[in-house]
């Protein structure tokens, strides 16, 4: 059996290009579904997905270590750049779709079958819809409380929250009462039994970071994501040790070495890796048997398309450590017109049972998805009140 060909298909599902990539084979209807979106650099990955096609044409589909390993190591440059991490995550997960295919099983059995009965979904405020999660100001407590109640009813019983506004390295009091309103708001909105994260976006300094983590401690947050880049390990790690809420972080980390440097500092107790972006199923397998050491639970970064929700969930039926999904649901209103997926999920507690399908269990309508061709995404910049560049 050999790889003949990778296509990508783009659908412009508004804040995002989900690039959905398809790898065929010479058995007649056999084929991989893998997701490679990453917001603002869609030709990048595009193009990255058609330079590394070089390497896999020709040779066999169900030699996926072998392949990642070519992946990754022959074109000189290491494949951790998020781009290329990207597109080889792309063609991984459609690898492992083609061996579910081949063995007739959905890709958790082929890694030693379901560890859980049900996986658990959260939520952002507003379903994933651009405006009301990224667009709801922090100084307005109020909405946040009237969007968490709306996720509740949904039938979540967890959700998340961007109750953090951008600030410059050092603020005074002003943003932390805010994101503590809000916060305060939510909870007393849904009561103690639902579950609040708040996502800071990588957008506090360590020593804001801090400040935040602390104000927010006494509402009992599920986890507390991003509170400052990723890059700094030291500020993670000093802010996880410093309050009991669990830290969160990963979802910007591409490769296995990166989450050993962010686990052996203690730097979260949530990981947040991404299957579309840290080298597909075939490396995110190890970087959950790290985590596994360091009894770090796993909760993956999942706001994109729906291949990369069937990978989420493939993933969290086989791993022990997995403990929650991220999931969006209003993003786009033809969403589950791009989509048949195997699983179940059962509206009244957003909680997903797995399907027997083979592989990711998924059809991708490809009629669907050209109606909706490439747009340039629409910018997300944060300027502080001086006109200085922030995070988003
Ligand atoms: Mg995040």
């Amino acid at each position: 059996m050999k790889i003949t060909k990778i296509e990508t298909l783009v659908c412009h599902a508004k804040m995002r290009n989900w690039i959905f990539v398809k790898v065929l084979t010479d058995h007649p209807g056999l084929f991989g579904w893998g997701e490679a979106t990453l917001e603002w650099h869609t030709r990048a990955v595009v193009g990255a997905i058609a330079d590394l096609e070089t390497l896999v044409i020709g040779e066999d589909p169900t030699r996926v270590e072998h392949l990642w390993q070519m992946m990754w190591r022959q074109h000189f440059w290491h494949g951790h750049g998020v781009v290329r991490s990207t597109a080889i995550a792309g063609i991984d997960l459609a690898l492992w779709d083609i061996v579910g295919k081949i063995h007739g099983v959905p890709c958790h059995k082929l890694w030693g079958g379901s560890v859980r009965d049900s996986i658990r979904l959260y939520c952002h405020l507003g379903g994933g819809n651009m405006e009301s999660f990224y667009g709801t100001a922090v100084d307005n407590a109020k909405q946040f409380a009237e969007l968490a109640l709306e996720a509740v009813e949904e039938g979540f019983t967890a959700f998340k929250s961007m109750a953090v506004p951008p600030t410059m390295p050092i603020e005074g009091l002003k943003p932390i009462k805010a994101a503590e309103a809000c916060v305060a708001a939510m909870r007393g909105a849904v009561g103690d039994e639902i579950d609040i994260m708040v996502d800071c976006h990588a957008r506090p300094s360590p020593a804001m970071g801090m400040q935040f983590a602390k104000a927010l401690e006494p509402y009992g947050l599920y986890f507390f994501e991003e509170p400052c880049w990723p890059e700094h390990l030291e500020g993670l790690a000093a802010i996880n040790a410093s309050v009991a809420t669990p830290i969160a972080t990963g979802e910007r980390l591409t490769h296995l070495a990166a989450f050993r440097d962010l686990f052996a500092v203690r730097g979260c107790d949530v990981c947040q890796l991404d299957l579309t972006h840290c080298g597909g199923f075939t490396e995110a397998r190890r970087i959950a048997a790290l985590a596994d050491a360091h009894r770090i639970g796993i909760a993956p970064h999942n706001p994109q398309g729906p291949v990369s929700t069937a990978a989420s969930l493939e993933f969290g039926f086989s791993q022990p450590g997995y403990i929650i999904c991220e999931s969006v649901h209003h993003d786009v209103p033809w969403r589950e017109a791009v989509v048949d997926e195997g699983f179940t999920i059962d509206p009244a507690t957003r909680t997903v049972t797995p399907g027997t399908r083979p592989g990711l269990g998924i059809e991708i309508n490809e009629d669907e998805v050209r109606r909706h061709p490439f747009e340039q995404e629409v910018p997300q910049r944060v300027f502080y009140q001086d006109g200085a560049v922030g995070d988003w």
